[in-house]
């Protein structure tokens, strides 16, 4: 089955650390809401008729829509495309957006799944990262969520915090675990070259990042979770047995599906494409009578305003397979890349691997190529020598 992908540019502030593509003001939030309906309208046909098993949407902060907009796009959706009854249907939350009543009627809506950007439980990381909300309110809304009749929940947490040590890592999983709640991201923070941090730290304004304290914190994180009962499915994803997000996955497995809105991606089995990331340009196309979204549309400039493609030659899907399926606990399945791609690609994989494996930097079991734990640290730099 398929996916969706529904992106919502919006934030309500931005976040020191935050790369992402958003947008901290709501003033377009109507016209947005306008376009991407009919972005979706106008591409009802991108999934050919396919069962959609995941919709998910991300941002950005999709809990700043209120509960009749949501409602209209999720009708939509449902116009448009045949949607499994059983479909995981996932949406992002930032705390300082939630209240009981508001998860009340998101279950109600049909959202069976809540990513909720906790971060930390501790002030003095929140107010590094400059996030919303505080440690009091993340625990609140975890409850909230459970009193809603959310059990399917996920929540972010970022380690490698200056403001944090070991211990304060360790009590940060502690809350997590005793939640009860059966999925966790863990990040790495990481400087981007765009993100307010990364100049305050440059200033001196804010303590600096030490590469160490999230070697540590990963290490300690693996073995939390394992000890909890979690697996370890992706390089930042854990989760009870079962309990894996089926939209991400999807991805790393490289089932097709469809993204809406500004820098939204979208994948059918051979090319990709994805909207630029502007919201004014995004805005621009029915205005100018195009439809939103229709893929014979061309800009010059790449990455800005309307859909770009691109047809992914058999080496590109080799080395994406190698890339995002080493990053799971699933690894690379020599077999079935010989069956997906073909026995050049196989061969060449194999006989790559070798000598990694020597080295103790990748791990084989049977046909499948794996990373342990630790190695998972190297995971970008042994996909690198997998690569055509
Ligand atoms: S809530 Fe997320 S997307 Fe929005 S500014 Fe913060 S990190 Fe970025």
């Amino acid at each position: 089955m398929s996916g969706l992908y529904i992106h919502i540019p919006f934030c309500s502030s931005k976040c020191a650390y935050c790369g992402f593509y958003s947008i901290p003001s709501l003033k377009r939030k109507a016209d947005f809401l306008e376009a991407l309906n009919q972005e979706i309208a106008a591409r009802k046909g991108d999934l050919h008729g396919e069962k959609v098993g995941t919709v998910y949407f991300g941002g950005g902060t999709p809990s700043l829509l209120k509960e009749e907009e949501l409602e209209t796009i999720l009708k939509t959706l449902h116009d448009h495309f045949e949607i499994d009854p059983e479909a995981e249907v996932t949406l992002e939350a930032n705390p300082d957006t939630l209240s009981l009543d508001y998860l009340v009627s998101l279950r109600k809506l049909g959202v069976n799944r809540l990513s909720i950007g906790i971060q930390s439980f501790f002030d003095e990381d929140l107010k590094y990262l400059s996030r919303r909300h505080d440690a009091q309110h993340a625990q609140d809304c975890l409850l909230w969520a459970r009193a809603a009749g959310f059990d399917n929940v996920t929540i972010d947490l970022i380690y490698g915090l200056p403001t944090s040590d070991a211990d304060q890592w360790n009590r940060n999983l502690d809350r997590f675990f005793a939640t009860g709640f059966p999925h966790l991201s863990a990040y790495a923070l990481t400087l981007e070259p765009n993100a307010i941090l990364t100049k305050q730290i440059e200033m001196g304004k804010v303590l600096p990042v030490n590469e160490d304290d999230a070697v540590r914190d990963y290490e300690i994180l693996y073995r939390r979770a394992e000890e909890n009962g979690f697996q370890h499915y992706e390089i930042s994803n854990f989760c009870k047995p079962g309990m894996h997000s089926r939209h991400n996955t999807s991805y790393w497995f490289g089932v097709p599906y469809a993204g809406f809105g500004p820098s939204a991606h979208s994948y059918d089995g051979v090319s990709r494409q994805w909207n630029g990331s502007s919201l004014e340009r995004y805005l621009e196309q029915p205005r100018q009578g195009l439809p939103v979204g229709d893929s014979g549309l061309r800009d010059e400039t790449p990455g800005y305003g309307r859909v770009e493609k691109e047809i992914l030659t058999p080496e590109q899907r080799y080395d994406e397979y190698v890339m995002l399926r080493l990053r799971t606990m699933w690894g690379v399945d020599l077999s079935a890349m010989k069956q997906a791609l073909g026995a050049r690609f196989s061969t060449y994989c194999e006989k790559n691997a070798q000598p990694l494996i020597e080295q103790d930097r990748l791990s084989r079991k049977g046909d499948v190529l794996y990373l342990t734990d630790q190695q998972m640290l190297f995971a970008d730099g042994i996909a690198e020598a997998l690569f055509w």
